[in-house]
Formats: C-alpha cells, sequence, structure tokens
C-alpha cells in the first residue's frame, strides 16, 4: 500500500494527467471526447459473444483480452491473466495500485510516440460495434442521501409542514440498501412499474402503472479491495477502497414511493431499476479534479472523527459537472437533439463518496469488491439546477417547456433520459464518463392473473 500521504497528495500525478499528452487515436484528441489519453477508463464490453475487459480512448475501445493474448501485458506480470478476464472483479481486488499499473500501460500502448502504434490498431474495437455490459456483478448496491438541497427541497416538498431536514441529515450520510439485482447497464429499456399508491384523490389505487416515473441523478463509486467483517475502513484509507465512479441514474416512481415509504423507507419504488454508466473512471483519472468538500454552513454539527481528516478536507470533494438530456417521442420522430434539462455539480454534495464508504463500514459492515455505492440525487441550491423531475417540477405541479413547446412534468412512454458527466480544471484535459441512457416503454399491458 502506498502511504497515506501518497494517497491523497498531489505526488500521483504523472504523465497521464499532462494536458500535452496525445494519442495515435485521433478520435481520442478532439476537443469534446470523454475519454482522451488522460482518462482511459475500465469496462467490459462484447464481441463475437465473449465478455472482455477493454479500455476507453476517443470512439475506440482497447481489447485488453487480445492485448494480453498477444504476449503486450506482459510487464504486469501476475496482473496481466486478470486483463484478460470476461468482469473486472479480479482486478478491483488487487486494488488501486493495480489500475494504476494496467492504466499506466494502456498509456504508454496508446500514446502518440508509442513505438507499438501499428501492432496495438489491431485491438481497437469501434465503441459503435461494441455492446457494454455490467463492469462487474454487483453484490449489494447502497443508495445514499448526500445532496442537502435535494434533501431540504424534498422536504419541502412532500412535508409542507414540517422542518425541511431531519435531524440527523448533518451527523451522518443517510442511506438505504438499494437492489443489487435490477442495476443494469446504460441503453437497457426501462419499463414503467405496476404498483399502489394513492391517486390525486387520495384514493388508494390497488395496482397501476406508475404516474410518476422520475429519473434521479446520481455519482456511484465501485468498491475495489473490501475489509473484513468487523474491521471499518478509516477515511483516511478510502482512496484505497475505491476501485472507480460512474453515474448512476436510480430510476423512481413517486407516487408508489410516497405510499410505502413510512416507516421503513424506499423499496418498490426504486428497486424495480437502476442504470449505470458502463465506463468506469478511475480515482486515478479524476486526481486532478478532488477538491476540498462542499462548505457545510455555519449551522452544521462538529464533523464526528471518523468522517473527517486533513486530507479529506482538502480532497473529499469530487468536480464533476452532470447534466440530463431527454428526448420525447415526438422529438426523436421530429429528427431534434435531445434538451438539457438540468446541469448540476458533485462538489456541492454535503457528503462525499469517501465519507459514505467510511460511515458503510463504521459498524464493522464488510464491503465487497463490487458493491456499489451511490450518493443519491445530486440537487442545487437553485430549483432549476435540481437532479430529478420531483424537484425540477415541484412534483409534476410546474411543468417545464421543452424546446419544441412539449410540457415536461413525469417521464412519459417514449422519453428516453441521457445522463453525461465532465471533469474540467483550467491546465487540464477535460475528461467525461460516457452516457448512461434510458428509454421508457410502457407498462405491461395487464398485471399477470388479473381478471379481464
Ligand atoms: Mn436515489
Amino acid at each position: 500500500l502506498a502511504t497515506r500521504d501518497q494517497q491523497w497528495a498531489d505526488v500521483q500525478e504523472d504523465e497521464t494527467h499532462s494536458s500535452a499528452a496525445l494519442s495515435w487515436v485521433s478520435s481520442a484528441n478532439t476537443a469534446d471526447t470523454d475519454f482522451p489519453i488522460q482518462n482511459l477508463p475500465f469496462g467490459v464490453f462484447q464481441k463475437d459473444g465473449t465478455a472482455r475487459i477493454g479500455i476507453g480512448i476517443g470512439d475506440q475501445i482497447l481489447d485488453l483480452r487480445w492485448a494480453y493474448q498477444k504476449g503486450m501485458l506482459s510487464s504486469l506480470g501476475g496482473l496481466a491473466p486478470l486483463c484478460a478476464e470476461a468482469t473486472l472483479k479480479p482486478l478491483m481486488e488487487k486494488g488501486r495500485a493495480a489500475a494504476r499499473q494496467v492504466r499506466r500501460l494502456a498509456f504508454q500502448l496508446l500514446h502518440a510516440g508509442s513505438a507499438q502504434q501499428e501492432r496495438v490498431r489491431a485491438g481497437l474495437v469501434s465503441m459503435q460495434e461494441a455492446e457494454m455490459m455490467l463492469p462487474v456483478e454487483i453484490g449489494d448496491f447502497t443508495d445514499f442521501y448526500t445532496s442537502v438541497h435535494h434533501a431540504r427541497r424534498g422536504g419541502k416538498i412532500a412535508r409542507p409542514s414540517s422542518p425541511e431536514l431531519f435531524p440527523n441529515f448533518k451527523n451522518l450520510p443517510i442511506a438505504y440498501h438499494g437492489r443489487a439485482s435490477t442495476v443494469v447497464p446504460s441503453g437497457t429499456l426501462c419499463r414503467r412499474p405496476w404498483g399502489q399508491f394513492l391517486t390525486g384523490s387520495n384514493d388508494l389505487s390497488h395496482m397501476a402503472p406508475t404516474q410518476k416515473l422520475d429519473f434521479e441523478l446520481e455519482v456511484g463509486c465501485y468498491v475495489g479491495p473490501g475489509n473484513h467483517h468487523g474491521q471499518p475502513i478509516a477515511l483516511v484509507d478510502t482512496p484505497q477502497h475505491i476501485f472507480g465512479v460512474c453515474l448512476v441514474n436510480d430510476w423512481s416512481a413517486r407516487d408508489i414511493q410516497r405510499w410505502e415509504s413510512q416507516p421503513l423507507g424506499p423499496f418498490l419504488s426504486k428497486s424495480f431499476m437502476t442504470s449505470v454508466s458502463p465506463w468506469v473512471v478511475t480515482l486515478d483519472a479524476l486526481q486532478p479534479f478532488q477538491v476540498p468538500p462542499a462548505d457545510r454552513g455555519d449551522d452544521a454539527p462538529r464533523l464526528s472523527p471518523y468522517l473527517d481528516s486533513p486530507e479529506h478536507r482538502l480532497k473529499g470533494g469530487l468536480d464533476i459537472t452532470l447534466q440530463v438530456l431527454l428526448r420525447t417521442s415526438r422529438m426523436r420522430e421530429d429528427g431534434r437533439d435531445a434538451a438539457v434539462v438540468t446541469e448540476t455539480r458533485y462538489a456541492n454534495q454535503f457528503w462525499t463518496s469517501f465519507q459514505m464508504l467510511a460511515h458503510h463500514s463504521s459498524n464493522g459492515c464488510n464491503l465487497r469488491t463490487g458493491d456499489l455505492l451511490s450518493s443519491g440525487t445530486v440537487s442545487d441550491s437553485e430549483q432549476s439546477r435540481a437532479g430529478c423531475l420531483f424537484e425540477l417540477t415541484w412534483d409534476g405541479t410546474t411543468p417545464i417547456p421543452l424546446p419544441n413547446g412539449e410540457q415536461l412534468t413525469y417521464l412519459s412512454d417514449g422519453d428516453e433520459v441521457v445522463f453525461r458527466g465532465r471533469c474540467s480544471r483550467d491546465g487540464y484535459r477535460s475528461i467525461g464518463f460516457g452516457t448512461c441512457s434510458g428509454l421508457v416503454i410502457p407498462a405491461l399491458s395487464q398485471y399477470p392473473g388479473a381478471r379481464a
């Protein structure tokens, strides 16, 4: 393991972060690509019926199984065969230093001065031709609630006569245990779920398709090496336990959620599906974009020591600009591009990904390789920069006008939701996350077993 200083400080910046670096893959050098050579995210894709690990570069994927078979990964020693697996799990287990070695070797193979350019070219697969899969089998999925703006505004909408925030919000990162089996890769269709909810007249609908389908714009992180049961992870050690970061759409049915959530929290209103962007951006790639966590405000209680460290105060935040784009079926028919419906910043979260991990393990709960921890909805102080329609439209009561005159409240069948994420900083090359998208399709026309 690296020393504690090295886990957080700038000493790890190397040639892979230099803004001057270019790739011989020309699409990686365009200004708007999410995947310049400074990023090099990991993913799993399918080609010829087999799943392989790949590294994203421009609009191409470097096939690591191919590179392994051609002997190009031999400098990785024992890590090399892990790159030929069908899932990222064995590599994630090896920790941050292993991911760094593979990323640095990919840099050597792909940078503009590489002597191996002609050989490596045969190992590129076009992203357009690859089917992206989940990077790892997700054992557990935990969804947090870490935006103070989301919590405040949500409280105002749902419980107008109560205090906006629950009293514990500023003391600990609140979460619920999500459902791992329905975490799916970007592009998977989202079928509108059936459920129980109260209708506008407060009558109980015993079973109907949700009328309030929503997205939640979130940032997820994958656990690399886990911890032993009973052994918490210190905040200062959390960077060693996070393999990388992705975008998450925690699809939500607000009417079902409102009816079922008291007293034990969300259940079926969330568990029908959660989409993730397939590219995992490593903490190494994100290093230039680590910033101090958001200001906690004057009224916040003192941080518990297990959620605070000098290093975290300097580097705990991740400065990611997030966008939601939406395309209705009419926009698609008319050949219109998706419209941006909100933009927000992950650095504004009240709690950071590192604090989530430290808190999650603080009772001795063991996290395991491939577990997914998500941030909860990322919202800003302004309503127009919230990360879900519940807030953006005040529970569907104030529609958002779309460029073609359509009015957006909750999601309609045929709507396509696309998330994007991007990191920018003066003196550094911008990197991005690719997309996390999903198209809403109609509910089952009849509930199974229902009598006609
Ligand atoms: Mn959520």
